[in-house]
């Protein structure tokens, strides 16, 4: 089982398309995926069809402690991979959490006595360093940050990159960055070519090969509750997230193949 969280402090860069994108379309690629919504405003539970309004079992159950994994996860009514979905009550969360035992680790307790049902499991993270986000980064292998090509974008990069390195010395010795995700690209745009090419020149291949241009089916797809790749897979935007999930099967495939070189 690979966990990933999608994570990136700015809100409206892109985390969630990602996240529910890739899960479904790891899932057409037939994998098992659990998608974790970990935001209280519940865009992913939403954008996977699932009504966030009204649940009765949510991530915030689970991670006070109140409902375990199995009872919370739902099967995503538009695609075919499961979802621990989210609402306002997630908020409620972060207080409670405070007095909790470990209370970094409860989505990782958790996630862990069902890592034999899950190919990928995906965190969508909310827009901020919080005990939320904290609970996703230490729970997961790696970090997707998803990010748009504009003139702040290194300055916010910052902050995570050191979150991440924070949690890696303290808290996750295996959290690493998998990957920034060039996302809402415009290609006739200079500035935007000019921040990827600043992207590509710090970080080197941790940059994703795959570019997802702006795309207005993939920003429509959310009020159907259908994750873009579903809604209109011919559309530009559905096929970067296409190309995005094979960019990752692949990743995972070459880490497998090293650490069986490696153990041999
Ligand atoms: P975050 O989760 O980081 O806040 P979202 O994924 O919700 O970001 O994206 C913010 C807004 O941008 C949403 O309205 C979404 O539909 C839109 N959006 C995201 N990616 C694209 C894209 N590639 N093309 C067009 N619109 C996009
Ligand atoms: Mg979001």
């Amino acid at each position: 089982m690979h966990i990933f969280a999608i994570a990136n402090q700015k809100g409206g860069v892109g985390k969630t398309t990602t996240s529910v994108n890739l899960a479904a379309a790891l899932a057409q690629a037939g994998k098992r995926v659990l998608l974790v919504d970990l935001d209280p405003q519940g865009n992913a539970t939403m954008g996977c069809g699932i009504e966030k309004r009204g649940l009765t079992r949510s991530v915030y159950q689970l991670l006070v402690g109140l409902k375990p994994l199995s009872e919370v996860r739902q099967t995503s009514p538009a695609a075919a991979f499961d979802v621990l979905p989210a609402n306002r009550d997630l908020a409620g969360a972060e207080v409670e959490l405070v007095n909790l035992d470990l209370r970094e680790m409860r989505l990782k307790g958790a996630l862990h006595e069902h890592r034999y049902d899950y190919d990928f499991v995906l965190i969508d993270c909310p827009p901020s360093l919080s005990m939320l986000t904290l609970n996703g980064l230490c729970a997961a292998h790696g970090v997707i940050i998803p990010m748009q090509c504009e003139y702040y974008a290194l300055e916010g990069l910052s902050d995570l990159v050191n979150t991440i390195k924070k949690v890696h010395a303290n808290l996750n010795r295996d959290l690493k960055i998998i990957g920034l995700l060039r996302v809402m690209f415009d290609p006739r745009s200079t500035l935007s070519n000019q921040v990827s090419a600043q992207l590509v020149e710090h970080f080197g291949d941790k940059v994703f090969k795959t570019l997802v241009p702006r795309n207005v089916r993939l920003a429509e797809a959310p009020s159907y509750g259908i994750p873009g790749v579903l809604f209109d897979k011919n559309a530009k935007g559905a096929q970067a997230y296409l190309a995005f999930a094979q960019e990752m099967i692949e990743r995972v495939k070459t880490w497998e193949q090293e650490r069986e070189k490696a153990a041999s």
